[in-house]
């Protein structure tokens, strides 16, 4: 085996041989060298004694040192051969090189995937689609640990977020899809469901598997085949779920990944023989595709950006409720959808609350993703990174009081303060702009009214929280906001059962649930396909 480098006190080794393997990568830094629990984020005012140290193994995964564009069901360079780099933002050092697809690549993908739904997938039983569903799944949850390291190394999420969120969640969709195959018929009565052909999904960077498993998922239950296209910072899961697709022998062509710039993505929604569009990402590319297929019969879900307002009355539980807030804004670095980014306090329980938010939030620990203590693990990228201390500035310039708790950021990689702001008006940019970071605009109101008039004063509609010991008044608040997704005395909690989606500039269309699958079907009368 040959040492190929250190990754930030993690020593990454590879072999030579065949191309094939790739990377090992062993944690070499010591417990003992770890630096003090304050320089990873401890706060004074937190705990007095220290954590050990508890970093997860990552001796047990390989990261190749380059992926070819999985195209039925091989890894083949992009043609003409091209590659990017992808990093790890904790530590800023080098994971793989991924293949930058071109026009060319994205013909031979569709040309694939028709091939693939017209002469096999699309005319196998549903049982069948069932037992290749269920494969993967099952064949997820035994490659879970290699799953959760490698995104939590990819995106700076923590450990355990990637652990006992993402994967778990990732795999549970794929299940719940398979239970769908064969009852397509019983699921839209009167219809007669047929596969739309070949769908093209583009997919963000905060949950990328999981990302993955909401378009794929249902996409291959309803009959049809995909061509997925991840975000250029984040690939190396789906490249690892590609890798999945031949452990459980999908027919080639039925699940296709490439990688590449935005503009590859485009290409893809351009083509003319693709019939679905699915796409999460910010609203302006929402709209740019939104726009290209306009005028086509290619089927479209939206789902994008973000400004969801959690709002607490002076009779909920407040304990609760803070965790409720913390878990709302600081899961996953904010770097959420549906994040509950601005948070409405009645005034009556305001100072108590703000107390409380402020101690809790001095407890996050911010810093090495993959030890399993880290509350608060790295931003995606340093152009993210960018814009969160740009929107964060501008909140101080126009005014709003800012708290951070005092914690000693990781020299290296992409991180940012758990941040909060009070004195914030509805004009501010961070109480109008989805900053997609770990930053919480607070506000305040006096009545049911107030609030909900505030809640939906935003272009967005994706989500929002309700907490209020009152079961009358969470059934009148939720017929009031304009958001998908209401949770009551909850924040952010996901199911595949269940639909997911927004209202306004946060698109349209749903996924998840049965909602999600009739996104994949023609359901027309008549039961033509959209080709
Ligand atoms: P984008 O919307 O640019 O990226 C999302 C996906 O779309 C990526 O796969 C990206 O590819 C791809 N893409 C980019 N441009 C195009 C295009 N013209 N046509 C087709 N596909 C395209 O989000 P950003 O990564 O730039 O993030 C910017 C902001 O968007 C964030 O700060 C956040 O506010 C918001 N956002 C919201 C998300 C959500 O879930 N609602 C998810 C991600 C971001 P590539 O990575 O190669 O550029």
């Amino acid at each position: 085996m040959r040492r190929i480098g250190s990754v930030g006190g993690i020593a990454a080794q590879g072999t030579a041989d065949a191309g094939a393997i790739i990377r090992r990568v062993t944690l070499t830094k010591k417990p003992e060298s770890r630096p003090a629990a304050a320089s990873w984020g401890l706060s004074k005012r937190g705990t007095p004694w220290e954590y050990a140290a508890a970093p997860e193994a990552t001796d047990h995964i390989e990261i190749r040192r380059e992926y070819g564009l999985f195209i039925d069901n091989a890894f083949a360079p992009s043609r003409p051969k091209a590659t990017f780099e992808v990093i790890n933002p904790a530590t800023e050092e080098p994971l793989s090189r991924v293949a930058k697809a071109s026009k060319a690549d994205v013909n031979r993908a569709v040309t694939a995937a028709r091939r693939a739904h017209d002469t096999v997938w699309s005319r196998l039983p549903g049982s069948e689609r069932a037992k290749y569903l269920y494969r993967i799944a099952r064949i997820m949850q035994e490659r879970s640990r290699e799953f959760a390291v490698v995104e939590t190394m990819n995106s700076g999420k923590p450990i355990k977020e990637s652990r006992d969120v993402d994967v778990p969640l990732a795999a549970a969709h794929f299940f719940y899809y398979a239970g769908w195959a064969d009852k397509l018929d019983y699921a839209f009565p009167g219809r007669t469901p047929r596969s739309l052909g070949v769908a093209a999904q583009i997919i963000p960077w905060n949950f990328p598997l999981l990302m993955l498993a909401w378009k794929i998922a249902p996409a291959l239950a309803a009959g049809n085949t995909v061509i997925l296209k991840p975000a250029s910072t984040t690939p190396l899961t789906a490249y690892l779920f590609a890798d999945v697709v031949r452990q459980a022998e999908l027919p080639p062509g039925v699940v296709n990944i490439i990688t590449g710039p935005g503009e590859i993505g485009m290409e893809l929604v351009r083509h003319p023989d693709v019939n679905k569009v699915a796409f999460t990402g910010s609203t302006a590319v929402g709209k740019m595709i939104g726009r290209a297929v306009a005028g086509s019969r290619k089927k479209l879900t939206l789902e994008l950006g973000g400004k969801a307002a959690n709002i607490v009355f002076d009779d909920a539980p407040l304990d609760q409720a803070i965790e409720g807030i913390i878990n709302g804004i600081y899961f996953n670095q904010g770097e959420v959808c549906c994040a509950g980014s601005r948070l409405f306090v009645q005034e009556s329980v305001y100072e108590p609350l703000l107390d409380k938010l402020k101690a809790r939030l001095s407890t996050l620990r911010v810093g090495d993703p993959l030890d399993k203590n880290t509350d608060v693990g790295a931003i995606n990228s340093a152009g993210q990174l960018a814009k969160i201390a740009e929107l964060v500035q501008s909140g101080i310039e126009e005014g709003a009081e800012i708290f951070q708790p005092d914690c000693v950021l990781p020299d290296k990689g992409f991180f940012f303060r758990p941040t909060l702001f009070t004195g914030v008006s509805q004009s501010h940019r961070i109480a109008q702009e989805e900053i997609f970071g770990p930053v919480l605009s607070v506000l305040t109101f006096r009545t049911p009214e107030e609030a909900i008039e505030k809640a939906n004063n935003t272009p967005y509609g994706l989500s929002a929280g309700v907490w209020t010991e009152k079961g009358s008044r969470i059934f009148k608040m939720v017929a009031a906001m304009k958001a998908g997704v209401v949770w009551a005395n909850t924040f952010n909690r996901f199911d595949p059962t269940s639909p997911f989606g927004g209202y306004k500039e946060s698109g349209y269309g749903r996924e998840g649930g049965i909602h999600g699958l009739g996104a994949y079907l023609d359901l027309s009368a008549n039961g033509a396909t959209g080709r």
